[in-house]
């Protein structure tokens, strides 16, 4: 297993201190002036294959670096962004920062998805499914390599716009996520009619277990029904090796978590990755 070497191998790098949501106040100008003067930027946090050990994506986690308050979580904006508009004016950056970094890592032979996140309202824009297409083609980056991440309560949505951009971003060619797996409450009946290729396993599903055994059996039936269900199966939130064995034992396809890396800057990833594969070998 590699398991023991990926532990001895972690590379444990000093967190980039984020502002917590409860911090900060954020007013819809501060968020106007933020998009206009570009201070959103997305870090990148690595995913890897359990069996071995390859990367597979990396998900593009928003970041505001404000120039007083250094960097800014995205809970503590991106719910005002959602609720006032501005969400799109966000999205755009990260879809267009993140695809350019594709083709980046592509041409230094990183063969890697690049994963980004979408509110409901971002998801609904009628053309965005043609705008991702537009970018990967100026970027010449496959749409196998573009994943698209929405909540579970996102992904089981009846609204019809929602829907219908889903099976638009789906015909493309783009890998679809559903977040927060495990906490949106979707039935086996409406998940089997959505078009996403994968589950991330919420995190608070992993931390539960180790607070009341109980849990093990909802965090079993839940890797199992999204495998039953033919999704590849993510862990978020694997933060040490409890988490890596747990999960690993319970046949989850996939890792991330601050056990494999923290969520880092662009010019990072490269770097990263190949002292992973090195080390890994
Ligand atoms: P998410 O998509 O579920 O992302 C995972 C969150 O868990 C990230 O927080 C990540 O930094 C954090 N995380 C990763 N590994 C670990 C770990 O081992 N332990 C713990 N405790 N946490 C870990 P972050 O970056 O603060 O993002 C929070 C949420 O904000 C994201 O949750 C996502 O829903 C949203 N978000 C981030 N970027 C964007 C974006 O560009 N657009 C939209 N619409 N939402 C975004
Ligand atoms: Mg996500
Ligand atoms: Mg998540
Ligand atoms: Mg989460």
């Amino acid at each position: 297993s590699l398991r023991p070497l990926i532990v001895r191998l972690v590379a444990r790098r000093a967190a980039a201190p984020l502002l917590k949501s409860r911090s900060v106040h954020v007013t819809v100008e501060d968020l106007r002036h933020a998009i206009a003067d570009k201070q959103f930027v997305p870090h990148f946090q690595p995913r890897v294959r359990r069996a071995d050990g390859v990367v597979t994506a990396v998900e593009a986690l928003i970041r505001w670096r404000h120039p007083d308050r250094g960097l800014v979580s995205p809970g503590a904006f991106i719910p005002l962004a959602d609720r006032t508009g501005l969400i799109d004016g966000i999205t755009d950056v990260v879809l267009e920062k993140s695809i350019a970094w594709a083709r980046i890592w592509r041409d230094s032979g990183i063969d890697i998805a690049v994963s980004v996140n979408l509110t409901e309202n971002a998801l609904s824009e009628p053309d965005l499914p043609e705008r991702i297409a537009l970018l990967a083609r100026q970027h010449d980056v496959p749409h196998e390599r573009i994943l698209l991440e929405v909540t579970e309560t996102v992904a089981i949505t009846e609204a019809a716009t929602s829907l219908e951009a889903l099976a638009r971003l789906r015909i493309k060619g783009f890998g679809l996520s559903i977040d927060d797996f495990g906490t949106g409450m979707g039935t086996p009946e409406q998940l089997a009619r959505t078009p996403f290729t994968e589950v991330k396993i919420d995190q608070a599903l992993v931390t539960g277990v180790f607070d009341q055994p109980q849990f093990y059996g909802v965090l079993e039936y839940s890797l199992k029904l999204a495998r039953q269900l033919g999704f590849k199966t993510v862990a978020e939130g694997v933060e040490g090796p409890k988490d890596w064995q747990l999960l690993s034992d319970l046949g989850c396809d996939e890792m991330q978590g601050y056990h494999v890396a923290r969520p880092m800057p662009g010019e990072e990833v490269e770097g990263w990755v190949q002292g992973w594969h090195r080390d890994a070998q």
